[in-house]
């Protein structure tokens, strides 16, 4: 018999199989799912669109002193588009090999990280656990393809303003080796101005 595999894996395996592809994300399907994730956890749930069809779910954990910054804990759910033929395996299936590789579009990035926030405070809020500041999950649309239609968006609306962020995660990359990869101070622009006068 088949070990029983954690929820949390589980989860993450339904999420993956939400098809959430450029240039057609099912965010439909993604939203409703998110929302009963957000509310199993306990969270206050709402959605956000900056477009129409371009929702961004946010799940709220208040914390024991509301009226300080607050922690953001971002994640993308659209992914990048697959060639299905060089795949081993069917990209959105989830499928877990005998040595519990998970195989799927969406999996390094960046819907692990969305489901790990999820499950971490599920988790701590099972425990019994609370947390001084409040912590807002944001789920946006649309950072595949520049983030126009998403987060970019996002920030300038009144609903973003509320959620009083001090401090944001965000996703990192994959490390091949037992050390983990930190952006710090990625999102600070340098612009260079390089002129070529020629002969
Ligand atoms: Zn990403």
């Amino acid at each position: 018999m088949a070990a029983k595999e954690d929820p949390a894996v589980t989860h993450f395996r339904e999420y993956i199989r939400i098809n959430t592809m450029q240039p057609n994300p099912d965010y439909v399907s993604c939203t409703a799912w998110l929302r009963i994730r957000g509310e199993a956890a306990g969270g206050e749930v709402e959605v956000v669109e900056t477009f129409p069809g371009k929702p961004v779910v946010v799940i709220s954990f208040p914390g024991t002193r509301p009226e300080l910054g607050t922690l953001l804990l971002n994640s993308h759910t659209d992914v990048v588009p697959v060639f299905p033929e060089h795949w081993k395996y069917e990209p959105f299936s989830a499928h877990k090999d005998s040595e519990g590789n998970i195989y799927g579009r969406g999996t390094q990035d960046m819907k692990c990280v969305g489901i790990q926030y999820l499950e971490a405070i599920h988790r701590m809020k099972k425990q019994g656990k609370t947390f001084t500041r409040t912590i807002h999950l944001t789920f946006v649309p649309d950072e595949e393809i520049g983030g126009e239609t998403g987060m970019q968006e996002f920030v300038k609306m009144p609903e973003f303003k509320k959620l009083n962020a001090a401090f944001a995660l965000d996703e990192g990359y994959a490390n091949p080796t037992d050390k983990f990869s930190l952006f710090y101070g990625e999102r600070c622009v340098w612009w260079v101005m390089v002129k070529c006068t020629g002969q």
